[in-house]
Parts: structure tokens; sequence; C-alpha cells
């Protein structure tokens, strides 16, 4: 079967003696590994302004714990993602409010959101779903005209490019996960970046109780509590040597990913997303919109192939009933959004046999 996500782990020979080294160097908790790693995160994404975490969800829930957001407050949201992007919301109290999606992307739609803004509204959360980037040119308009902060999930954007740069330094806050199947696994962890480094300091004190590390125990008076949300020396050497290779994983989800914006460009009962202005997607996965998308999925599965929505759309659960509504242009991107493999495991033959089986006809 070829699968649509697989965890990419460096070479043994290269991975284990670092493990090794560190896992007896007495050293285990938190240090020079984990600066070390935060540092090369930060050349890799071209942004110094990097806390590394222990999964994504600490970092979207870092985020809204540094803007204060809680009971009363508004973030608006988008429905077409991984659940955490709003679990993470629920738990400060504050109020999801959906926004509706672009028909043509199943990303969030900057009208729909300029629609939803309220004076309660403190935050707006994007989802660079899939690796492709949100329409960034109209989202800093919105930023900028109503004074709200935007929180970037790029849980699945590493490497992703907004106006030729890395994402990760154009908003307030931008997220990434290190999760099993996300672009680069450090088994568990993840991090956030900044626009500016003024909330570098605050975000270390919250993933860390609330203390700050620069003083001593006995010097510290938490001020507003924080939680255990740090990443380890292991999870950090682990990252460090999967960051070496990512420039040639991720390129290899870049060019199966362009490779099938050619080859699937006219054919009958596919429609392509197109990718918005100044935005180049990373392709953790390749999305598309079909026509009898069971009927789709089944042909490609009895050949082998794997092909699913992978994400349950999020404002069915429970938890979220209080913000039901109206949001027709995700009905119909739901009714059609498919992923196919697309990652460092699909190689040459591979994409060619997928792309002949698309073109037999489902
Ligand atoms: C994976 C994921 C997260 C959370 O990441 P963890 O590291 O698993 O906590 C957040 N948002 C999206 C869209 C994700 O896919």
């Amino acid at each position: 079967m070829i699968s649509l996500v697989k965890p990419y782990i460096a070479p043994k020979e290269e991975m284990m003696p670092e493990i090794e080294q560190i896992l007896y160097s007495g050293y285990i908790a938190v240090g020079e590994a984990v600066d070390k790693f935060e540092s090369e995160f930060g050349d890799y994404i071209e942004n110094p302004n990097v806390v590394s975490l222990s999964s994504g969800t600490a970092a979207l829930h870092i985020a809204l714990s540094l803007l204060d957001i809680g009971p009363g407050d508004e973030v608006i949201s988008t429905a077409m993602t991984a659940e955490p992007t709003n679990t993470t919301i629920a738990l400060t109290g504050a109020k999801i409010v959906w926004a509706d999606v672009d028909r043509q992307t199943g990303l969030l739609d900057p009208a729909s959101v300029r629609e939803k803004i309220t004076e309660r509204t403190r935050a707006i959360m994007l989802v660079h779903y899939a690796g492709m980037v949100c329409n960034m040119d109209e989202f800093n308009k919105i930023s900028d005209e109503y004074n709200i902060p935007v929180i970037e999930d790029s849980a699945h954007a590493l490497s992703s490019k907004y106006a030729g740069k890395p994402v990760g330094s154009n908003s307030r806050y931008t997220c990434y996960s290190f999760q099993a199947i996300k672009h680069m696994t450090t088994i568990d962890g993840g991090a956030i970046s900044f626009k500016e480094g003024t909330e570098v300091n605050e975000a270390k004190k919250l993933r860390w109780f609330g203390l700050d590390k620069k003083c001593s125990r006995l010097e510290n008076d938490i001020r507003k509590a924080g939680y255990k949300y740090g990443m380890n020396n292991v999870n950090a050497t682990i990252g460090l040597v999967q960051l070496r290779h990512m420039k040639d994983i991720i390129g290899k989800h870049i060019a199966n990913g362009k490779y099938y914006d050619q080859a699937l460009s006219s054919i009958p009962g596919i429609t392509l997303i197109p990718y918005y202005p100044n935005t180049e997607p990373s392709y953790w996965l390749y999305t598309m919109q079909v026509e009898n998308r069971a009927e789709f999925c089944r042909l490609l599965e009895s050949r082998g192939i794997m092909a699913s929505l992978l994400h349950h759309r999020s404002d069915t659960h429970s938890v979220f009933s209080l913000s039901k509504c109206e949001l027709p242009a995700l009905d119909q991107f739901y009714e059609h959004f498919v992923h196919i493999p697309c990652g460092w495991w699909v190689g040459d033959e591979d994409r060619e046999f997928i792309v002949d089986t698309i073109k037999r006809g489902w």
C-alpha cells in the first residue's frame, strides 16, 4: 500500500549514536540540546525568535495564553483542520467563531472572516491546511485594519513559503508540530515562532510553570501560572539529526506535489486547488477535489494506493456545539476533497502509477 502519511526517521547509523550519547549523558531534561535545536530550527525557518515545546498543541495553547484569551473572548477559526487547532481555543474558555472557507481551496476565506469580526474578537486562527498557505496578503490587511493578531497553525506547513520566505515570521505567532506523521518528527514536539522577539521570554516562562530559568528558584516569583510544555534534550537531539535531512525530505514532497499539479491538471472529474498569490505549498499532503469521491477512493485502494480525507471537520464535535453555524462553502468543499500520497516515500514510479490509475477513470 502506498500510504498517505509516514514518519521519517534519519538513518540508524546517524541517529542511534546521538540518542545513546544523550540518554546516558546525565542531561536528559532541558539543556544545551534544546537550546541548540531552537537555534538550528530558527535557522531553518529563517527566524531566530523560536521557543521549542513538547507539542504543536502546546504551541497553540501558549499563543492563546500569551494573548490572555479567556471567557468572554472570541477567536475566529476554521473547522477544516485537525482537532487541536480548536480544542486549545476551547480550553481557554473563549468562544470559537467559525468562519467559512474559500470554496476553491478549503482554506479560511478572508471575506467570511471579515463578516465574523466583533468587538470581542481577540485573535484569528489560520491553518495552512495540508501545507497550502492561506491568503496571507488579505489576512495581513485584516490584521492591520482591525488590530487583531493572527496565529498561524503551521503544523502542516514546515517549508511552505509566503512572500518568498518560509512561513514563520509573518504573523505575531506561528505554531509548528513535530508529531510522528508531520513533515519533521521529533517523536513528539512542537515550536512557536514570533514575528518579534519581545514575547520569547514570556513564552519560555509559560512553558515551565511560569518560572524564569534566568533567575534562581529562590529569586523567582510566578506572576502568571504556566504549564509543563518544554521540549527535552532527547527529543531535541532527535530533532537536530532530523533537521539535517529536512531540505531533502520536504524537497521530495514538493517535487511530487509539483508533478501532480501538472499531471492531473486536465482530467475530467478532478479540480485542482489554486494557490494564493505569493504563496508556495510544501505539500504535506496532496489535496484536490474529485467527483464521486467514494468511488475514487475505492478504486485507488484496490490498486494499493491510499486516498482519504484524513481529517474530520471539527464543527461536528459536541464540545464545539455552541459555535454551530452555516458554512455552505465548507459543506461543498468537504463533499469533494481528497488527499493522495505525495510524501518522500512516493518514488517516481509510484507517482506515475498513481497518475495512470487516476487517468483511467473511476
Ligand atoms: C498535528 C496538528 C496539531 C497538533 O500537533 P501535536 O504536535 O500533535 O500536538 C495542530 N494543528 C494541526 C492542524 C495538526 O495537524
